[in-house]
């Protein structure tokens, strides 16, 4: 019984993506989920990137409670909707369809948005993105992916953060990748630091690649 409940939420939550997708696709828009759990750097990440698009960005920003992060966002000039789940822990595809009634996407080319800190449920949720980003940090240890495979194996690229730390903590570069390979041989993995800077230009070239409409 409750398994046919979560399917038809499930169901619900993907037919309203599909209209986010079309949307989106109508305004050649290129949305990107990011998840990934608390304090991995979704909003420096974000941020870091928007400054090297060459292309108007906008993005939603999704919490269970303040406007921290979109504050931020505001701050650098870059249009943002706050979603405040009040306590949900995922954003879903209808959040989605509420919060883009209040962005202007009018020559946007890049949506980032960013999802509820979390690496267990938001991956189950289609919200109408053209790709998911996981994001981990090397501070969260090299586990992440054998924790946390359904979220590892159903997105385009992941991204290691605070490389910088790599020397100050017990990392298994090679562990972490094989992890991730072992559920999703075709993913993207890229290295960086939003302090250092280093590596956020590797990436930032393969998002671009990957847009249809920059
Ligand atoms: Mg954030
Ligand atoms: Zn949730």
């Amino acid at each position: 019984m409750k398994i046919e409940i979560v399917k038809n939420i499930l169901d619900a939550n993907d037919q309203v993506a599909v209209l986010n997708r079309e949307f989106f696709d109508s305004l050649k828009v290129f949305t990107i989920n990011i998840m990934s759990s608390p304090g991995a750097g979704k909003t420096s990440l974000i941020l870091e990137t928007v400054s090297r698009l060459e292309s108007p960005s906008a993005v939603i920003e999704g919490d269970v409670a303040s406007s921290i992060d979109s504050e931020k966002m505001a701050e650098f000039g870059i249009p943002v909707v706050q979603i405040n789940t009040g306590g949900n822990c995922h954003l879903d595809a209808p959040m989605i369809r509420e919060a883009i009634k209040k962005l202007s996407l009018n020559g946007v080319r890049y949506l980032f948005i960013e999802n509820v800190g979390n690496l267990i449920c938001p991956a189950s949720f289609d919200l109408g993105e053209h790709i998911r980003i996981a994001i981990a940090s090397v501070p969260e240890g090299d586990d992440k992916p054998y924790k946390y495979p359904g979220l590892f194996s159903k997105v385009e690229a992941v991204i290691l953060n605070k490389i910088d730390l790599m020397p100050y903590v017990n990392f298994d570069l090679e562990r972490f990748k094989k992890g991730i390979i072992a559920i999703n041989r075709n993913t993207k993995i890229f290295l960086l630091s939003c302090k250092t800077k280093e590596g956020i230009e590797v990436w930032v070239d393969w998002l671009k690649s990957e847009n249809p409409y920059r």
